[in-house]
């Protein structure tokens, strides 16, 4: 379904998408995706809701948004069902954070709304003063794994600041964000305000290559990154690129190694490790190596792998059936070029209905091979993997090898080096003695080819507006003319 003029649309185009759950390979439904023209209309649509919602007090704008927070929350439950039909990940984590994360956003930007302002500066006998406005139409588009979250954080921060949106999930998700649309229409959003297209990379791009978009804000991998900002190019538009990653997790000597095992699998294997942030590399001290490996596998045996409906799996399904055969091409690499040490088949099990699930079981790798495919390249699937080190010196060094910055974790009882470290990793997101949390108030996003720009915090506001400076004469003009 597409969503704009404030109402569920058909798409038009003479293309539909498959919608399978990856729990049990089965048809969910189908969806026809977006012609040209429906696009056009969603322009048209945006276009009329950034008229009416950008002429509304900021006030009225933050107390729909909060609303919209609230309609929401009330219907977690319906939406956890709904996420996890459409990607794999297990019910125990939809029903917590997803929809709740998303929640947040609307709820803390809706906050901030009317505090928006621009600023004054007395110039003696004239003075200035600037105004923040919106910056138009802005598109969001969004990867599978997180699709409601991801909508929400794009969308919060830029209806906040008076913007219509058009959205596109990503082909493999497409339901919650037309759910989301559905609560803005309830909470009171002016029609046209946010607004959904349905497809694949062609639909994006009438998107990324249209005049009349003034924005756009991508989720998903380097290379579409890279697609996106050339397109983007061709009318100058405001780009924020949340991409891919392979980001490290140093476990310093000192560190609390119960700790630093819980930091581990929560980097590695939440969402069935389908999470851009993810420390896949993780970085061990020689010397506590043997037994952080021991814990770590111990613990990891006990994750329950299968139906993500059953409210006590940890690891869910991967998303496709393609992105499951990759990801065991993987690991096969991995055998070749690292040691298994735990897990990494294809997972049957015991499993009902979910026997045609794309199930990985969560998979640990240990080598000091820093050129193996596994530790250079995203793999974005339940694989981790071990490598040991010395040196303080030498582990920022490997740890900063890479083409991506968006995430790095340090688990150290040293406060000192905790923070010396931390300061030398190229990374845009950086924990201390945790790992993946990423609560609302905080900006979130990457350094290197993992993109730029942020999402959440107040410094998105900025990447969503823009400031008009106004100059004004109060005496006689000062001309040599
Ligand atoms: P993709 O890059 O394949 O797709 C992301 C979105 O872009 C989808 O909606 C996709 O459509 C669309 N798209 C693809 N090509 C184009 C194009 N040329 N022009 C416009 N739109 C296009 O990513 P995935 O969906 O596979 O998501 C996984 C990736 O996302 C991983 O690399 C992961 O690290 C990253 N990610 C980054 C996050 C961050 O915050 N930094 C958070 C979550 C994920 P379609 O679905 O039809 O292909």
């Amino acid at each position: 379904m597409l969503y704009y003029n404030g109402q569920r649309q058909t798409g038009t185009s003479n293309h539909s998408i498959e919608n399978i759950n990856p729990a049990n390979g089965q048809i969910i439904g189908t969806i026809q995706t977006a012609s040209e023209d429906d696009v056009q209309k969603a322009i048209e649509s945006a276009k009329s809701g950034f008229r009416i919602w950008s002429a509304m007090s900021p006030t009225e704008r933050g107390r729909i948004l909060r609303k919209a927070a609230e309609l929401l929350r009330s219907k977690n439950d319906e939406i956890a069902r709904i996420e996890v039909e459409d990607t794999g990940k297990p019910i125990s984590e939809a029903l917590e954070v997803d929809i709740h994360s998303g929640a947040d956003a609307l709820e803390y930007y809706g906050g901030i709304a009317a505090s928006l302002h621009g600023e004054h500066y007395d110039l003696g006998a004239s003075f200035a003063y600037t105004r923040r406005e919106p910056l138009g139409i802005c598109a969001g588009i969004g990867a599978w794994n997180y699709p409601i979250q991801i909508a929400c954080w794009k969308s919060a921060p830029a209806l906040a600041c008076g913007n219509a949106m058009i959205f596109k999930p990503a082909e493999l998700t497409p339901r919650s964000a037309v759910l989301l649309a559905e609560i803005y229409s309830e909470a009171g959003l002016p029609d046209g305000v946010f607004n959904i297209i349905q497809g694949e990379a062609e639909v994006g791009q009438l998107l990324t290559r249209h005049p009349d978009i003034r924005k756009v804000s991508l989720t998903g991998e380097v290379g579409t990154g890279k697609k996106v900002m050339a397109d983007a190019a061709g009318s100058l538009k405001h780009v924020t690129l949340e991409l891919g990653g392979k980001s490290p997790l140093i476990i310093f000597d000192d560190a609390d190694i119960d700790e630093a095992v819980n930091g581990a699998l929560l980097a590695n294997f939440y969402t069935q490790g389908e999470i851009c942030s993810n420390g896949t590399r993780v970085y061990v001290a020689q010397s506590i190596k043997t037994e952080f490996l021991k814990k770590l596998i111990d613990k990891t045996k006990l994750l329950k792998t299968g139906d993500p409906m059953d409210i006590k799996t940890q690891v869910g399904a991967l998303i496709s059936r393609e992105h499951f055969e990759k990801v065991l091409t993987y690991i096969d690499k991995g055998k070749e070029e690292a040691t298994l040490l735990y897990g990494g088949e294809r997972f049957e099990g015991d499993q009902g209905e979910c026997k045609d699930g794309y199930f990985i079981s969560p998979a640990i790798f240990e080598t000091d091979d820093e050129s193996a495919c596994i530790v250079r390249e995203e793999i974005f699937g339940p694989v981790m993997t071990v490598l040991p080190f010395t040196e303080e010196t030498e582990v920022v060094r490997k740890a900063n090898d890479t083409i991506y910055g968006l995430a790095a974790g340090v688990f150290t009882r040293d406060l000192k080096r905790a923070h010396r470290v931390v300061q030398q990793l190229e990374a845009g997101m950086c924990w201390i003695n945790n790992y993946n949390v990423t609560p609302v108030e905080i900006p979130f996003g990457p350094y290197k080819q993992s993109g730029f720009g942020k999402e959440n915090g107040l410094v998105t506001l900025d990447a969503y507006s823009q400031l008009k400076t106004v100059y004004v004469e109060m005496d006689k003009i000062d001309s040599p003319y």
